[in-house]
């Protein structure tokens, strides 16, 4: 089984795109190639994700984004009900319990809701509204929002952050740092005692941008318990004067996992969070795969990248699979 732990399903329904059907059978959007599909989830034996709610500001490129919570609630209640349609279909299977976390390909795939940028939460009401509707991690940032500072965005946690991260602790959310300011990554840690990960996040040894984990950010989510979801837009896994020159390959994504095991010693809080379908398309990510079915190569990689079969295990699955068991709601 595969597990990743960052894909933006509903979102890319809201962009025009059937996610029922193969990414084959998927209209170009934004001139992205498609990778991602539930059918490909299935014939890849990508059996747990985390799908996200993302709810996209308004910017000239983005003229349907939202510009008040009001507004990113609606946003977030409409791929909600999607998420809802699927798991009524069957075609998801909703994982709100440490219980439901599957250990083995069953031939479905399960899906836990992550609310990547944390706008459409209005105050304590709407922590309990998503925690009702299945939601189980959350991400304060995308970019900035009322609650934190984000990607490209600096800033601490604000007032309503620091408010919005101890509620979402008291019900046992799990917070997704992948997109936080530093500055709000450190007030986050300090303020709160709840698991986090970065569901998709590089190393900024690597790749040195805001985007991605400084090494002691890596070290702070590892001390915690934490996963880090290494992500495949080749924005994130080359190195800048490399952007543009070549295409991005399995071995780029291999030399992020492998620094994340170099700084902490071991292959336990490194896994695959793959952003494939994150506003994204083939052109923009390793160029094996063709779609998200092609993941398990990715095991023939590490492979000859020197990891060994329990390792390889580990950042393919068992990684995500041990954290959202320890640390779902019982
Ligand atoms: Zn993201």
């Amino acid at each position: 089984m595969i597990v990743d732990a960052h894909l933006d399903l509903a979102f890319n329904v809201t962009r025009g795109r059937d996610v029922t059907q193969p990414a084959e059978r998927q209209p170009v959007v934004d001139n992205e190639i498609a990778t991602v599909g539930l059918p490909d989830l299935l014939e890849g034996r990508v059996g747990l994700v985390c799908a996200t709610i993302f709810c996209e500001p308004r910017t000239s490129v983005f003229p349907g984004g939202y510009t008040t919570p009001d507004e990113a609630m609606a946003i977030a209640s409409t791929q909600l009900q999607w998420y809802e349609q699927q798991f009524t279909a069957r075609r998801l299977i909703p994982v709100r319990r440490a219980g439901e976390v599957p250990r083995q390909f069953d031939g479905r795939t399960h899906a836990i809701l992550l609310l990547e940028g944390a706008d459409a939460i209005r105050g304590l009401q709407d922590v309990h509204h998503f925690y009702d509707a299945g939601v189980r991690v959350v991400g304060l940032a995308w970019k900035r929002t009322a609650h934190a500072g984000g990607t490209g965005e600096p800033g601490g946690l604000s007032e309503l952050g620091r408010q919005t991260a101890t509620q979402l602790d008291e019900l046992g959310f799990v917070h997704d740092a992948s997109h936080l300011a530093e500055q709000a990554f450190w007030d986050l840690l300090e303020l709160t005692a709840g698991p986090v990960i970065a569901s998709h996040s590089n190393c900024r040894t690597l790749v040195p941008t805001d985007r991605q984990l400084s090494d002691e950010m890596i070290r702070a989510i590892a001390s915690r318990g934490g996963v880090i979801g290494i992500n495949f837009f080749h924005k994130f896994l080359l190195p800048p004067a490399e952007l543009g020159t070549r295409p991005a390959t399995f071995a780029d994504v291999i030399a992020h996992v492998k620094h994340v095991c170099d700084v902490l010693g071991s292959a336990r809080h490194v896994a695959i969070g793959t952003d494939l379908d994150g506003g994204l398309g083939r052109g923009q990510v390793p160029q094996e795969i063709h779609t998200i079915a092609d993941l398990h190569k990715l095991a023939d990689a590490l492979h000859d990248g020197g990891f060994g079969d329990e390792d390889i295990h580990r950042i393919l699955s068992e990684n995500w699979i041990g954290f959202f068991a320890a640390h779902l709601p019982k």
